[in-house]
C-alpha cells in the first residue's frame, strides 16, 4: 500500500451538509512473501476498509494498492484471484446456504473456467483434505455443519486457486473460544504447507501475537506504530498501542480502552481531532501534540511510531 486514503460522502440533503467521513488516512504497509503481517486496533479504526482495498473491493480514493508490484486495478479477475483471497469473520453468512461444500469450494475454479470437471474435482478434493475436512463433507450443506467446519470451507474456497496472499478479516472472532485455537492451527500449518502469506486483522492482541511475525497498530485511519511482533507487543513504543495492550489484560476487553485511564470516549470521525489524532485520549499529550501530527518514524530499538515522544522525531526536536 503506499499513500493509501479511503474518504466516503455522508449524510446531506436539503438541511444538512455533506460531509468526509475518512476511514484511511495515508497508509503505507508491505505485507512480505511468507509474512504474517497482524493488523490491529478498535473497531472502527479502518482495518476492514484497508482489508477491502487490498481485495480490490474498493478503490482507494488517493494512493495505490499493489499485488505483487502490480497496481490492483491493471489485474484481470483471475489474475487478482491468484494474489489475493479473502477469509471472513463469519463463516454463515459468507457461505451460500444452498449450495453444498463441494460446489461452494469448487465455485472460483468454475467462475475462472480453471480446469476441467475432473480436475476441478480432485481438485475440491485436495482442498476438503488440506483443511481437514472428511470426503463425505463434500455433499453437507452449511447448515450441516459447525461453525469451525464452516470457516474451514470458507478456508478451502480462499485457497483453491492457490493465493499468495490470505486477507483474514477476524477470521475466528464468531467462533468459540475451543474452535478457535483449532482454526489458528489450521492457518498456521497451511501457511507453511503452501507457502502463503497473511494479512491477519484482529483486535485480539493473543491471536495476533499467536500467529504474526509483524504487527500494524492502527488509530483513525492510520498506522501509528509497526514493527516486528515480539517488540510491538512486548514494549509498545506507542502510547495507543501500549493503551490497548493494557486493555486486552481487562477482564472484557470488548469494552474497548477502559475510560478511566485514557479519558475520553473514541473520537468522532467525521471530526478528527487535530495534531495528533490520539491527543484527546492520550496519557502522555504534551503541549505540541495537539497542533503538529506526528510522521511514523522508524524507533532507535527498531520498528516505527507515529509519536512525538518516540523515533526519530525526539532526536531531531532535542
Ligand atoms: Fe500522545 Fe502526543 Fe504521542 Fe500523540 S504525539 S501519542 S498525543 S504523546
Ligand atoms: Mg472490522
Amino acid at each position: 500500500l503506499r499513500g493509501v486514503h479511503k474518504r466516503y460522502g455522508v449524510g446531506g440533503g436539503l438541511m444538512a451538509r455533506r460531509r468526509t467521513l475518512t476511514a484511511v488516512a495515508g497508509v503505507s504497509l508491505r505485507v512480505e512473501r511468507g509474512e504474517v503481517l497482524g493488523l490491529v486496533g478498535e473497531s472502527g479504526c479502518g482495518k476492514s476498509t484497508l482489508a477491502r482495498m487490498i481485495l480490490g473491493l474498493e478503490a482507494p480514493s488517493e494512493g495505490e494498492v499493489l499485488l505483487d508490484g502490480r497496481p490492483i486495478a491493471s489485474l484481470g479477475r483471475l489474475e487478482r484471484g491468484r494474489l489475493v483471497q479473502p477469509v471472513f469473520q463469519d463463516p454463515y453468512s459468507s457461505l451460500n446456504p444452498r449450495r453444498d461444500v463441494a460446489s461452494i469450494i469448487g465455485l472460483p475454479l468454475i467462475v475462472h473456467g480453471v480446469g476441467t470437471v475432473a480436475e476441478r474435482r480432485d481438485a475440491v478434493a485436495e482442498m476438503l483434505g488440506l483443511v481437514g475436512l472428511a470426503p463425505r463433507h463434500a455433499e453437507a450443506f452449511p447448515s450441516q455443519l459447525s461453525g469451525g467446519q464452516r470457516q474451514r470451507v470458507a478456508i478451502a474456497r480462499a485457497l483453491v486457486l492457490r493465493p499468495t496472499l490470505v486477507v483474514c478479516d477476524e477470521p475466528t472472532s464468531a467462533l468459540d473460544v475451543s474452535v478457535q485455537a483449532q482454526i489458528l492451527n489450521l492457518l498456521l500449518d497451511l501457511k507453511e504447507r503452501l507457502g502463503l502469506s497473511y494479512l491477519f486483522i484482529s483486535h485480539n492482541l493473543a491471536v495476533v501475537h499467536m500467529l504474526a511475525g509483524r504487527v500494524a497498530a492502527m488509530y483513525l485511519g492510520r498506522v501509528v506504530e509497526e514493527g516486528e511482533a515480539g517488540r510491538v507487543l512486548g514494549a509498545p513504543q506507542h502510547p495507543y498501542t501500549a493503551a490497548l495492550l493494557a486493555s486486552a489484560l481487562t477482564p472484557d476487553p470488548s469494552l474497548g480502552l477502559p475510560a478511566m485511564r485514557l479519558g475520553t470516549v473514541f473520537p468522532n470521525p467525521l471530526a478528527l481531532p487535530s495534531g495528533c489524532a490520539f491527543h484527546p485520549r492520550c496519557p502522555a499529550v504534551f503541549e505540541r501534540c495537539a497542533r503538529e501530527a506526528p510522521a511514523l518514524l522508524p524507533c532507535p530499538g527498531g520498528g516505527r511510531a507515529a509519536c512525538h515522544l518516540t523515533g526519530q522525531d525526539q532526536h531531531q526536536a532535542a
